[in-house]
């Protein structure tokens, strides 16, 4: 289905609308989630079901999360169009591709290859090009290229990550779900002040696959367990 058919608007208004209805009240937001076609991040088995509020499967036993979380968590973002973001997960791309529309850059992070290459191939198809993407664990951030004005894990930790602390801005929000199980997750926000003082918000319930550090096996090879291949 092509977004710029009368269904596919039809059925984003809508979901536009529930997102409204929900407490989403940033243009911005509701702006990059109406240009950007979620059918085009889920297997094509779930095309139909593209723009109901819910979490879909994109493969390797990851979800792309609810419409309504993404929004959430980018509307607590509070970006600025020169923010460089780090996101954990890449998943479907979904959410870098959301973030890409309103941050000057987004640096994102999958442990899963083919996750990753169907992300890209979906943000080289949509022309965002400010996205930069990295096979890697995600665990361990992106020393690199740190500090970032945001930081976004979309996967659930058992502990606000302190390495992700460590490479955000003085000023920077990081967001993530802290939980250990999958029914007691809370969506936490962090925002690290100048002063070295940081505050810790609760943003409510949420349900997200965990953040697993390391790599998967295969891709991890003999003797280097954990190690990105970069
Ligand atoms: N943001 C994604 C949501 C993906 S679900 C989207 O919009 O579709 C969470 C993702 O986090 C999964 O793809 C999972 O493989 C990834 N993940 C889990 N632990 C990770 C880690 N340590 N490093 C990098 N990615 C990780």
């Amino acid at each position: 289905m092509n977004p710029q058919e009368p269904a596919a608007l039809a059925k984003t208004v809508r979901l536009l609308m529930e997102l409204r209805r929900g407490g989403i009240g940033d243009h911005r937001v509701l702006g990059a989630i109406e240009k950007t076609p979620r059918e085009m991040f889920v297997p094509a088995a779930f095309e139909d079901q593209a723009y109901e509020n819910i979490a879909l499967p994109i493969g390797n036993g990851q979800t792309v999360s609810q419409p309504y979380v993404v929004a959430l968590m980018t509307e607590s973002l509070e970006l600025g169009d020169r923010d460089k973001v780090l996101e954990i997960g890449t998943g479907s791309g979904y959410q870098a591709a959301i973030l890409s529309r309103l941050a000057r850059r987004v640096f994102t992070v999958e442990r899963h290859r083919e996750l990753l290459r169907e992300a890209e191939r979906r943000f080289a198809a949509l022309r965002l090009g400010n996205i930069v993407c990295r096979f890697g664990d995600g665990a361990k951030g992106w020393a690199e290229q740190a500090p970032f004005d945001r930081i976004v894990v979309t996967a659930a930790a058992p502990e606000i990550p302190a390495v992700l602390v460590s490479q955000l801005a003085p000023g920077g929000i990081l967001i993530v779900p802290v939980g250990a199980e999958y029914r007691d997750q809370r969506l936490l926000r962090l925002c690290r002040r100048g002063d070295g003082e940081n505050t810790v918000e609760d943003l409510g319930w949420v349900r997200f696959v965990p953040l697993v550090p390391g790599l998967p096996r295969l891709e991890a090879g003999v003797g280097a367990p954990g190690e990105s291949e970069d």
